[in-house]
């Protein structure tokens, strides 16, 4: 099956798809479809986002379901509020052509009375969190009789983020003859209890795990030491024009830090990170989305909310210390099989930290030359030539009587007279600046004596070091303090779980989020640093919650 044309989807499906531009079915989709047309068996699917699950799972529902019948016969279960809207629009787009079918979405942080007034609409398919869900259920706003299909995406995700209470309560309030999918980027002890509890004799497919490192991107390194990381930032993206990239910095104020150096540098882009209201960062996103704004600057948590798959680059400002985490930021790129490029900067002291990556995930990381001034001339002249042959309509009425005589240039002349008008500010830029001295990794590696949460300079600090309960010796700060954690690696404990578990237990009644520092997961535990003035709520909140089922505790590190 090479075409969704030999799919026997229904031609209100095809042309709906047709219109999106999707010719032939991905990996998944080739594995799903026939077998949710012919197969009443459950399904375990384990694929990440990005690799067409949505439409995986909802056009043979769409080809099956009941236009006559106005009861609900998909129930679509996502972790978030992003997630669930992104997933409505898909299902909203591919039903297009058919008439009769509506899908509401319910998710929290928005008015329930208003979903409440949406569900009057009698839609056939639901799309939400379990939260909301359950709540609904509770107001007695939801009737999951005729529920046919219930699809839990992001499975992996939704437990971890605590939904567990809540998928049990609402696996086990829908029809048991439903035919259940459960999608998921991993397969962990969690997620296969939930399975073999209410799930049936499921059906396997696999499309890749997480850790699959997706061969349509490039990776490139380039040395930059910390003073010259941001003019370095600038030359590329100045040599790779017409980009639509997400920069991935580790902290909060990184993060800002360089999205301003962007914008007073004149480019369209924004931050995204924790620090941020929902609201503006709801704004910054559909900026984003829009293409209002084309670089997008953002920390790992803030940018897991966002869904885009056009991007061409991925830039790590900073490298995570999970390889994982560079795997998961780069995977950013390279999608709907488009190709992708993930440039990372990299501090010479930063070697080891690299080979660790590179090991780690196999991927073929090649050096590049931060570009000189000539080198982004070309490039821009190149980018000019590739936005002109994109333009394929007339934007506005031109009466050609306006053009004056040009009788008196050749082709090449004029073409060479609007290049330099169009690149006189970069090109005057460039040329007065010297291009930046090339640097080499140091084959002495002194990350780890350095406070790796934020960027201080290059002075190294040789004094206030000593062992922390197995830690690593480092720079003490005066604002933070350094948590001894229960849990590690043999927890499936990952960098980005800490953060989410930090911000949950420091999320108090003030806006202001905490700054986290240094995080270092070891196999039986942890340690991180957070902001002093949160020590208080994080102690107490902490133990109250759970990772994986299992009691967290932490404790001031000595
Ligand atoms: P998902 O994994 O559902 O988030 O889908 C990833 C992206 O791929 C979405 O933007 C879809 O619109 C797009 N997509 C899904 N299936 C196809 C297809 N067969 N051809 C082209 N694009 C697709």
């Amino acid at each position: 099956m090479n075409l969704f044309t030999e799919t026997n989807l229904s031609p209100d499906i095809l042309k709906a798809i047709g219109e999106l531009g999707y010719e032939s079915p991905t990996e998944i989709q080739k594995q799903t479809i026939p077998f949710i047309l012919s197969d009443i068996r459950d399904l375990i699917a384990l694929a990440q986002t990005g690799t067409g699950k949505t439409a995986a799972f909802s056009l043979p529902i769409l080809d099956m379901i009941d236009e006559t019948s106005r009861k609900i016969q998909l129930l679509v279960l996502c972790p978030t509020r992003e997630l669930c809207l992104q997933i409505a629009k898909d299902i909203k787009n591919y039903s297009k052509y058919m008439q009769n079918i509506k899908t509401t979405a319910v998710y929290g942080g928005s008015s329930i009375m208003e979903q409440i007034r949406s569900l009057k609409d009698k839609p056939q398919i639901i799309v939400g969190t379990p939260g909301r869900v359950i709540d609904l259920i509770n107001r007695k706003a939801l009737d999951f009789s005729a529920i046919h299909w219930l699809v839990l995406d992001e499975a992996d995700e939704m437990l971890s983020m605590g939904f567990k209470d809540e998928l049990e309560t609402i696996l086990s309030e829908t029809p048991e003859t439903k035919q259940t999918f459960l999608f998921s980027a991993t397969m962990n002890k969690e997620v296969e209890r939930i399975s073999k509890n209410y799930l049936t004799k499921p059906h396997r497919i696999s499309v890749g795990s997480i850790n699959e490192v997706k061969k349509n991107i490039k990776h490139e390194y380039y040395v930059a030491g910390y003073r010259q990381k941001k003019e370095a930032l600038k030359r590329l993206i100045d040599s790779n024009p017409n980009q639509y990239s997400i920069i991935f910095c580790r902290t909060r104020m990184e993060t800002q830090e360089v999205a301003d150096f962007l914008m007073q540098n004149g480019y369209a882009a924004d931050a995204l990170h924790g620090d941020l209201s929902q609201a503006q960062r709801d704004t910054v996103m559909k900026k984003f989305r829009l293409k209002n704004i084309d670089i997008l600057v953002a920390t790992d948590v803030a940018a897991r909310g966002l869904d885009v798959n056009s991007l061409t680059h991925v830039i790590h400002y900073s490298l995570p210390d999970d390889p994982e985490v560079f795997v998961h930021r780069s995977g950013r790129t390279g999608r709907a099989g488009k190709d992708g490029i993930s440039m990372a900067l990299i501090k010479p002291e930063e070697s080891r930290k690299l080979k660790q990556i590179k090991f780690a995930t196999k991927i073929e990381i090649n050096e590049g030359k931060i570009p000189t001034g000539e080198d982004i001339v070309k490039a821009q002249v190149g980018g000019v030539f590739e936005s002109l042959f994109e333009v394929h309509e007339d934007f506005f009425e031109f009466d050609d009587a306006l053009i004056p005589d040009l009788s008196a240039f050749t082709k090449e002349e004029l073409v060479h007279k609007l290049l330099q008008f169009q690149l006189k500010d970069l090109a005057l830029y460039y040329k007065d600046r010297h291009d930046l001295i090339e640097q080499k990794l140091s084959s002495r590696d002194d990350d780890s004596r350095r406070d790796r949460g934020r960027d201080r300079g290059r002075d190294r600090d040789r004094g206030d070091r000593g062992r922390e309960r197995g830690g690593k010796p480092r720079r003490k700060n005066e604002n933070m303090v350094r948590f001894f954690f229960n849990l590690g690696k043999k927890d499936q404990l990952k960098k980005l779980d800490v953060l989410d578990i930090i911000n949950k237990a420091t999320a108090g009644k003030s806006k202001k989020r905490a700054e986290i520092g240094d995080i270092e997961i070891l196999e039986k535990f942890s340690f991180f640093e957070v902001e002093k003035s949160f020590k208080g709520d994080l102690l107490s909140n902490i133990s109250t919650m759970k990772f994986r089922g299992k009691d967290m505790r932490a404790e001031e590190a000595n």
